[in-house]
């Protein structure tokens, strides 16, 4: 089975994490009938510098021809100036709109042998998180009508009954993968915007009656995130409320470098990247952790191209790495030995191969 895949490594510390990437897909999928092609191609800063555009033509039809995207990370101070439009964050958003993500999965999940890096109390994590926030990622009111006058401003949260549909179906489809529960965050005792959210949810559950749903206030799901995580598996909410929510059950985690997503439209096509940026300050030092782009590969492998047991067998190799106690820097308490980037990409495969 063939795969075409868009490769964009884009700024920063992005060409690091994604090489280690590419030598981990490579291992997980040998032996098998699985042959991944890897094309690669620029967007970013790097892109503003070598083709005058963050999102060059090239990439943006690379993308929607390839079966999945790849990214890294983009972005640095030395591009900060650039007028808005012209700035590297900019080819995110394009490919986002470009290739029809509606749909923005971030899991959080809590390696019980990283417990010490998470905030809460031990005995509210227990035993380690999975959590999987569902964000609503082009509507809502970040792209409602919205203007400033003197003295007033307004922005407008905008939904139509097939923006809510759409995304409730993949949180109904990916809650039947996992533990067949789904809570649905909206603020429907103030919004009109959140009632329609909530029938629209409500609706569509009726397609799966396995599903256990249930509809939290978003001040009340901010307050549970922290006070009881382990109650939640999948959370579907709107644009705004997921940016917050995904933030904070990121936090929990403890550690940015560990934590992947994935955007999804329609098809199967998606693009999957760290949560993480460029991180200029220990770009081209060794110093990133890989495992959040080697996640959002395994991601990669379950959403686009359909491989779960490859998927399954990354995440495990991740665990297993971190069970051994492989740690880089930003994830190790003081006094531990640490790995770099290759190094820890490296002990990823070793259990992969095993
Ligand atoms: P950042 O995520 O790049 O870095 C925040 C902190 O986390 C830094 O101290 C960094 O060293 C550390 N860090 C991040 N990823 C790590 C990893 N894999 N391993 C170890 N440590 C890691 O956020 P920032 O500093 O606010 O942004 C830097 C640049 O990245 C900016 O230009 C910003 O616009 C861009 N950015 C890009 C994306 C993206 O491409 N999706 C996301 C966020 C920020």
């Amino acid at each position: 089975m063939n795969h075409n895949i868009a490769v964009i490594p884009g700024d920063g510390i992005g060409p690091e994490v994604m090489q280690a990437t590419l030598n981990v897909l490579e291992c997980a999928v040998k032996n098998t009938d699985v042959r991944l092609h890897f094309s690669h191609y620029l967007a970013g800063g790097c892109a503003i510098d070598k083709t005058g555009t963050p999102l060059p033509e090239e990439t943006l039809s690379a993308a929607k021809e390839s079966d999945a995207v790849l990214l890294g990370a983009v972005g640095g101070d030395q591009w900060d100036s650039l007028p808005s439009g012209m700035r590297p964050e900019n080819a995110l958003l394009n490919l986002r709109a470009g290739l029809g993500l509606f749909a923005n999965l971030r899991p959080a999940v809590l390696h019980k042998e990283l417990a010490a890096a998470c905030p809460l109390r031990p005995e509210l994590t227990a035993n380690g998180l999975d959590i999987i926030v569902i964000r609503e990622l082009t509507g809502g009111i970040y792209f409602g009508k919205k203007e400033r006058g003197d003295t007033w401003a307004y922005d407008t949260m905008y939904y139509s009954e097939e923006e809510v549909r759409r995304i409730a179906h993949v949180a109904m489809k990916t809650a039947m993968q996992r533990k067949k529960t789904l809570v649905s965050v909206d603020k429907a005792n103030v919004l009109e915007s959140s009632r329609l959210w909530r029938s629209v949810v409500s609706d569509v559950a009726q397609q799966y009656p396995e599903v256990a749903l249930s509809h939290m206030y978003v001040d009340n799901a901010s307050m549970q995130l922290v006070r009881n995580p382990a109650q939640f598996d999948v959370i579907v909410t709107e644009n705004m409320f997921g940016d917050i929510l995904s933030d904070e059950a990121a936090m929990i985690t403890g550690s940015i470098g560990m934590l992947p997503s994935a955007s999804l439209g329609e098809g199967t096509l998606g693009m999957y990247e760290p949560v993480h940026g460029s991180a200029p300050d220990i770009a081209g030092q060794g110093l990133a952790n890989p495992l959040a782009t080697i996640l959002s590969g395994a991601m990669m492998m379950r959403y686009s191209l359909g491989h779960e047991a490859i998927a399954e067998k990354i995440e495990v190799a991740v665990s297993r790495a971190l069970e051994s106690g492989a740690r880089t820097k930003d994830i190790a308490i003081a006094g531990e030995a640490t790995l770099s980037t290759t190094q820890m990409a490296n002990k990823v495969i070793e259990y992969l191969e095993v």
